[in-house]
């Protein structure tokens, strides 16, 4: 019976708790450790003090088989973890001759003789096997776990030196160490325009169906990952039983609203460039209030001048008229930010460009210009393609950026829909259902 072991990490170093610079040593970690079947269940920072580091190593031994500790083994009077976690896990330093050796070899490498202080750094508590660093001058160490006491790994702080150390321990010690270690598989379903709130209904039962597997869901604005963390004693098994709830998941929330799945980076931008160079098909956008961002979103990609013919950012009356020739008599009749007009600039795009397809935006983006008709929040949205023209009115919650930003996703996922024959008024409003007109 494979076994998913509890893990703990602990970052030190008085600047990280004067918010000089992220503690994204833990971060990596947390990562590389969940990948080699752990589960992290918590990150400490402590200061370059060693009572405050003695409580909290203290503390971190319960409940986990691993501890990872990083900073603080430097040749300095505030480097004390080598000293505390010898002192917290029952062990004597000893002197460790080839770790001097190597130290002495790496200052000769650049001429300078090693300072006595340094040799600080050679000593590791007793029984320890000695982590060398071939990235900088400390040395780690690992102290292997008992029944009663997790196993305890001291890396140095520079990242560019514990990452590749602790990715090094775990290839070479843990095998030994953790032989029943699990297996995780990560499997990501990215879905478009859907509240989490429905997510959440529909597929409720899932979070805890089963006690192998972790579900938790990660929203923004117009972009939700459904995460799927599942463990096995093999990855073919925890594959197999990540996609098991991601196939569920995706039958009773609706394979539409998915518009990538597997790996965690996805987005409605790629998503759409890569359908429509593989149809070879060709796009312009008119936009509005959103004010050029679509655009700047599409052309991120390397490679997305084959697609993206143009982007008119119209954002006065008089420039859908000269740009667009949306007729000066149907703003004057429907106003800006209208269904008459949201399809005329979509359609403009598409004559003036030449362009097989095109996206337009127009909404009241707030804080002001809203009316009781049309209040903060309201976006009217065309995609014209060579068969039809298609338009739908959403309204947003929150302020100016994030209307904007919802408006950017429902206008990439509009194209999405209408490049894949789904269906374009999404069956669930996005947030606020428009009134019947
Ligand atoms: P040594 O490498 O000699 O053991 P140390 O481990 O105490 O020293 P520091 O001197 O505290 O490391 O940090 C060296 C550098 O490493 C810092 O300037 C910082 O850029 C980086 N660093 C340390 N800890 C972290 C962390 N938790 N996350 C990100 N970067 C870190
Ligand atoms: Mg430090």
């Amino acid at each position: 019976m494979a076994t998913l072991h509890a893990a703990r990490i602990i970052s030190s170093g008085n600047e990280i708790l004067q918010g000089l610079y992220p503690d994204t040593n833990a971060q990596r970690f947390s990562r590389i450790l969940l990948e080699s079947g752990f589960r992290v269940i918590s990150h400490a920072v402590a200061p370059d003090d060693a009572s405050e580091l003695r409580g909290i190593l203290t503390h971190a031994l319960g409940g986990c088989s691993l501890v990872v500790v990083n900073g603080g083994l430097g040749p300095t009077e505030d480097d004390v973890n080598r000293e505390v976690i010898a002192q917290v896990t029952g062990r004597s330093l000893v002197f460790d001759e080839r770790s001097a050796t190597m130290m002495r070899k790496r200052f000769h490498a650049r001429g300078i003789e090693m300072p006595e202080r340094n040799l600080k750094q050679a000593y590791v508590p007793e029984g320890a096997i000695i982590l060398h660093n071939h990235w900088g001058t400390a040395a780690g160490f690992l102290v292997p776990g008992s029944a009663e006491q997790p196993a305890v790994i001291a890396l140095p702080g520079p990242p560019s030196e514990c990452v590749p150390m602790l990715k090094r321990a775990i290839e070479k010690h843990f095998e030994e160490l953790f032989p029943l270690r699990s297996i995780r598989y990560i499997h990501t379903l990215h879905l478009a325009m859907i509240p989490e709130s429905t997510i959440n209904e529909r597929v409720a039962h899932l979070f805890n169906a089963d006690p192998d597997s972790e579900v938790t869901l990660l929203a923004g604005r117009g972009h939700i990952r459904m995460r799927v963390i599942s463990s096995a004693g093999d990855l073919e098994a925890a594959r197999l039983r990540a996609l098991r709830i991601a196939e569920e998941a995706s039958s009773l929330i609706g394979a539409d609203y998915i518009f990538a799945e597997g790996p965690e980076n996805a987005s409605l931008d790629e998503t759409v460039l890569k359908i429509m160079q593989a149809n070879g098909s060709t796009l312009s956008l008119a936009e509005s209030c959103t004010g050029g961002w679509i655009a700047k979103r599409l052309t991120d990609f390397a490679g997305s001048s084959a697609t993206l013919l143009a982007g008119f950012v119209t954002y006065s009356n008089e420039s859908k008229t000269r740009e667009l020739g949306v007729p000066a008599e149907l703003i004057e009749r429907c106003g800006a930010v209208s269904e008459e007009v949201v399809r005329a600039m979509a359609e403009g795009a598409r004559r003036v460009s030449g362009s097989d397809y095109s996206v337009a935006v127009s909404g009241v983006a707030g804080p002001g210009g809203g009316s009781t008709e049309k209040p903060v929040g309201t976006v009217w949205f065309a995609v014209s393609g060579p068969e039809a023209t298609h338009s739908l009115k959403l309204r947003f919650p929150g302020d100016r950026e994030t209307v904007r930003m919802w408006s950017v996703n429902q206008s990439l996922d509009m194209l999405r829909r209408v490049l894949t024959g789904a269906p374009v008024t999404p069956e669930i409003p996005a947030l606020i259902p428009p009134k019947p007109r």
